[in-house]
């Protein structure tokens, strides 16, 4: 477990604005009392539940209960541990951390090398492309550059590069800049010849960087130029290997330039290729990001529902090409956005269109959009001829899709629009939808924020989440339960943090409370016992208190009757005395008696009736 100074990570907390950091990923609303409102990253909506309290220094969902502080938000967004969400932003901050164990070091270098190399051959690639004139293979590479059309401006906006013939010039730079071979290989940059010898992954490759969504370059894209690229390479399109920073499927091509303008428009063209985003990119879409060569992942449409209401899917009309953007219409749909389908001529792209008619041309293709139901059903060559049992089965794949939508007025259009194009009755559409079951959503990826509970645990939970909401009602909790008497181990630490901080004579914080139980499950479960006020005033709390504790005591009693029980049973049959076990279960029992009473007897307040 790493360890950072409790201090610096109040330093850290009290530097940064959440709203600020939140900011970065999700689109901000101010709401009453300083608040800010945006739709949740964490589960697919329409409508923004997802809530910051800038005072309390932590976010809180309302639709899937996901909560935390700022550390918890930057470890889930950029998929770090603690430690490395601490480092990112300490950085942010200016502040210098003074304390880490070497297993944290580890791992941040692990990450900073990988990204450092990346940097490195990024402007390597860059200048080879760009500024170095005395390579054999220039002419015919700039030559490619300009039948592609791709603009000097382009390669300068996506960090384009070359990938030179001759390996050694990259061995070289790297030597120059204390660049070891094995980081090299580990961040995929060279592999290990059969013959031992080293090669540029990436050899007589033109070089499209990889940036996250923040414009740090994660990982390269190489694509091949026919007849300088040695022809034993096969792949038209390489990629990195997968490293510590980028994840097949999770990024997309272009965002980190694209965003302010798909906030701005409220919309995104998706392409396929790196050369199609910056044919879109040069005609004037800016809004234009590409799914890096595969097809498009259910991260990758969450990525997307943070900055869009609305996706154009732009696909080449053969049959592959139906079939990916089928597969991405539905991804997209069930992430909430709005898809609207473009057909391009068969056998074309952006690219080609853009490079045979010019802006105006794609401009044309552009404008001719069909929503997702017109695309299927024109796909599926619905017409009057159509067999009833065709039809049913058309009817019955859009529908599956429909009914996993969760934002009920978007299903409503898509339905209303399936019946005027097929002439089937709403409600027969309706009644159809509901038979179909209703397959949970892929959440493969998201949170676990739903907890379930032992009965026994139940009564610590409720101990727990009442002195959460009133830190008041410590003082009370403490005289009556030590962190011993929580049998639930999270609970337990929860109970001792609030207990350390007692100790303190300082009531905590819901951010640093959070800060110092570090797991997603349970920072969610302390936000949301904040946020969803379980107990609606400080009088119903010290009764709740008070219940949870009497629980807690009548469940220890009964643990300690029946393991009483047990010995008593075991004894006896081995034929040793048993009168005192006896006489103390019977104590036990009485006990438990007692304490029922007294709980049947806590009164709650009278609240006055209307
Ligand atoms: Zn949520």
């Amino acid at each position: 477990m790493a360890y950072f100074r409790p201090e610096d990570l109040d330093k850290i907390r009290s530097h940064i604005d959440i709203v600020e950091v939140v900011r970065e990923y999700v689109t901000l609303k101010r709401g009453t009392g300083g608040d800010w409102w945006g739709r949740c990253p964490f589960h697919t909506e329409k409508t923004p539940s997802f809530h910051i309290s800038p005072d309390k220094g932590v976010f809180f969902c309302f639709g899937c209960g996901k909560g935390g502080n700022v550390f918890t938000f930057v470890m889930d967004m950029e998929r770090v541990a603690f430690p490395e969400a601490v480092k990112i932003l300490a950085e942010r901050a200016g502040i210098e951390l003074r304390e880490e164990t070497s297993t944290t070091s580890t791992a941040r270098t692990e990450r900073e090398k990988i990204a450092s190399v990346i940097q490195f051959a990024t402007e390597f690639y860059h200048k080879q492309l760009v500024s170095s004139l005395n390579l054999p293979e220039r002419e015919q590479v700039i030559d490619y550059i300009k039948r592609r059309g791709i603009s000097y401006e382009m390669i300068r906006l996506f960090h384009l590069g070359w990938s030179p013939l001759d390996t050694t010039l990259i061995l070289r730079a790297a030597h120059e800049r204390n660049i070891s071979i094995p980081l090299l290989l580990q961040s995929g940059i060279l592999i290990r010849q059969r013959d031992g010898s080293l090669r540029d992954r990436f050899r007589g490759r033109l070089i499209f960087p990889i940036f996250n969504h923040l414009g740090n370059p994660i990982a390269l894209g190489g694509r091949i130029i026919e007849g300088v690229t040695s022809p034993e390479e096969q792949a038209k399109y390489i990629n990195s290997p997968e490293n510590a920073l980028y994840h097949k499927g999770d990024h997309l091509y272009g965002l980190h330039l694209a965003k302010d303008a798909i906030r701005n428009e409220g919309s995104v063209w998706l392409v396929e290729g790196y050369v199609d985003l910056l044919a879109m990119v040069e005609a004037g879409w800016n809004n234009t990001v590409a799914s890096l060569g595969t097809a498009l992942t259910d991260n990758q449409s969450r990525l997307l529902s943070r900055y869009a209401d609305q996706a154009f899917i732009l696909y080449d009309s053969d049959s592959a090409g139906y079939d990916a953007a089928m597969r991405a219409a539905e991804r997209l749909i069930l992430a909430g956005l709005e898809v609207k389908m473009v057909a391009l001529p068969k056998g074309s792209d952006p690219d080609s269109i853009y490079r045979q008619y010019g802006a105006e041309g794609l401009k044309n293709i552009l404008s001719q959009s069909e929503s997702f139901v017109q695309f299927h059903l024109r796909t599926k060559q619905w017409n009057e001829q159509t067999s009833p049992s065709a039809k049913i089965r058309s009817l019955k794949t859009l529908l599956e899709i429909i009914s996993r939508i969760k934002e009920p007025l978007q299903q409503d259009i898509l339905l209303r629009q399936l019946s005027q194009l097929t002439q089937f009755s709403l409600q027969a559409l309706h009644q159809s939808m509901a038979q179909i079951k209703i397959f949970p959503e892929a959440r493969a990826n998201e949170p676990e924020t739903h907890i379930s509970w032992a009965p026994e645990h139940i009564p610590e939970r409720d101990f727990i989440r009442t002195l959460i909401g009133y830190p008041n009602l410590i003082e009370q909790a403490v005289s009556e339960v030590t962190s011993d008497n929580l049998t639930h181990p999270q609970l337990r630490a929860i109970y001792q943090v609030m207990e350390s901080f007692h100790l303190q004579g300082k009531p905590w914080e819901l951010a640093s409370l959070i800060t110092h139980i570090n797991d997603p499950q349970w920072t969610s479960f302390i936000t949301r016992s904040e946020f969803e006020k379980f107990v609606p005033g400080f009088e119903e709390a010290e009764v709740a208190l008070k219940q949870s504790i009497k629980q807690m005591k009548i469940w220890a009693l009964r643990k300690e009757y029946e393991t009483l029980q047990t010995t008593i049973s075991q004894r006896s049959q081995a034929g040793e005395p048993i009168t005192e076990l006896l006489v103390q279960l019977n104590k036990v029992h009485k006990e438990i008696a007692r304490l029922n009473v007294e709980f049947s007897s806590i009164q709650v307040p009278d609240t006055p009736r209307p």
